[in-house]
């Protein structure tokens, strides 16, 4: 990914004592070719490289940091200024309801993510209510109503009326009768989403107009399959042209997109990113702040999105409890384990929690630990402890042969699996003794040097 290759740029110059000519003419092709192969727009990476390359030849007289401190910092500054320095702000209309249109081609998340966007919005105190107004396939509007009830938004259903042929007149009246019935539900936003198509045709164009005469909404989001990199920058500029997008969603970030979607939308279309998708479920969601990601492409991690999931997810007093036993002499049991486990599980998939670790100093490798990481072990691990008596989870000295045998059958391991989660349970088990005979403050003081 961007974030891996821009590493090795910078690494061809690190050790090098000053910027020269050369030097940087050798790290800036490298950048190129990084920005390139991360799907950033062709144009987009020459204006960029035009400024990064003016930057560091003028750098040279700044000699506090190193030639490859300068680069990355130079990268860094010129990527934050593409993206916008701060995080975008959402638009409420004065008159509510707000309305939201949802724009994108069919598949790249616009259905999923007006579910992600009302659970967003009800957690931030607003009563959203959700419209489909996609009158051509029924099985849309059937899915954006199994996602109002997953996340508990309000819906309008509407009706077709069977006599007439599905068309543009159907949609502006859906869209009609649902502005009125948040109006008189007292509902202040309204999501609506659309139909897409597989590509950009006139039909579908001509309806999004009418629909924003219509409606005149407050944000008109355009939704893009981070994947589909250079597809998602040409159909954002055809839907900007249009309808003047006010934000953008890049979704599907979890998977492998090489990024460069970001930078490249919001450089063609003008329009600031606002939120990023992470995932199939509502809450794999989240705003989209341009400095965390700069910080994240350039290998810093994503410290502040990280400490903000283990806020909203985890439960201090049970972390507090858990280390509190753990250090003192009691020491903690496989169902404090199996607790712990679950709590982690929480904050999302181990994948994503390594990759908002830095990837230099001391978090070298993580986001390399990232790629090979085993997201089933967590379960299997739970099983195997879910497969014990609470007398075994209890006191783990009482699980022998005959005993793991049974539990690596009923959790559907093997005895080596199960072997091996005892083994780790006992070590950590010791270190925590070991570190608490000193007290919690000591003890902490020992695991943070
Ligand atoms: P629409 O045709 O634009 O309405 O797209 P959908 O909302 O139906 O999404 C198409 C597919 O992409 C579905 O299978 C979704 O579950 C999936 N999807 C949407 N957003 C994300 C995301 O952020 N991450 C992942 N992994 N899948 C997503
Ligand atoms: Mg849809």
């Amino acid at each position: 990914n961007l974030s891996d290759k821009l590493q090795r740029s910078f690494k061809t110059l690190r050790g090098q004592g000053t910027i020269t000519d050369e030097n940087v003419s050798d790290a800036l092709r490298e950048i190129r070719l990084a920005l390139l192969e991360s799907d950033v727009n062709l144009e987009v990476v020459k204006s960029l490289m035009e400024r990064i390359r003016e930057q560091a030849m003028g750098a040279r007289v700044a000699t506090a940091l190193s030639p490859s401190e300068q680069i990355v910092k130079i990268v860094a500054d010129e990527l934050t200024n593409v993206l916008g320095k701060d995080t975008a702000r959402f638009k409420f209309a004065s008159q509510p309801p707000t309305v939201i249109l949802m724009a994108g081609l069919q598949g790249s998340g616009k259905t999923t993510t007006s579910g992600k966007l009302a659970q967003w919005l009800k957690k931030g105190g607003h009563r959203p209510m959700l419209v489909s107004v996609d009158v051509y396939r029924p099985a849309a509007r059937e899915q954006l109503a199994i996602v109002a009830r997953a996340t508990g938004a309000n819906l309008y259903e509407g009706k077709l009326d069977p006599g007439t042929t599905p068309g543009t007149p159907e949609v502006l009246r859906l869209a009609k009768e649902a502005r009125r019935d948040a109006a008189n539900f007292g509902c202040d936003i309204l999501i609506v989403d659309t139909a897409g198509r597989l590509g950009i045709d006139t039909a579908l164009m001509d309806e999004m107009s009418e629909l924003k005469k219509l409606l005149n909404p407050s944000e008109i989001l355009f939704v893009a399959d981070a994947m589909t990199g250079q597809d998602a920058v040409n159909s954002a500029k055809a839907f900007n042209d249009l309808l003047a997008i006010t934000g953008a969603v890049l979704t599907k970030m979890d998977g492998d997109a090489r990024g460069g979607a970001a930078l490249s939308i919001r450089q063609v279309t003008g329009a600031p990113i606002k939120f990023l998708g992470t995932g199939e479920k509502p809450d794999a969601f989240e705003a989209f702040h341009p400095d965390r990601i700069v910080s994240r492409i350039m290998g810093m991690g994503d410290i502040a999105t990280l400490l903000e999931r283990a806020e909203e997810k985890l439960d201090r007093g049970k972390a507090e409890t858990f280390a509190k036993k753990a250090l003192s002499g009691e020491g903690f049991t496989l169902e404090d384990f199996r607790e712990q486990l679950r709590q982690i599980k929480k904050m999302g998939s181990m994948k994503s929690i390594l990759k908002m670790l830095p990837s230099v100093g001391p978090f070298a490798g993580m986001a390399q630990a990232a790629e090979n990481v085993d997201e089933g072990q967590f379960t299997r691990i739970e099983s195997i402890i879910n497969s014990m008596t609470n007398k075994e989870r209890h006191n783990a000295d009482l699980i022998n042969g005959s005993r793991r045998k049974r539990i690596a059958a009923g959790s559907g391991t093997s005895v080596q699996e199960v072997n091996n989660l005892l083994r780790q349970y006992g070590q950590m088990s010791k270190m925590f003794k070991s570190m608490g005979g000193g007290g919690g403050m000591k003890a902490q003081q020992r695991m943070m040097s």
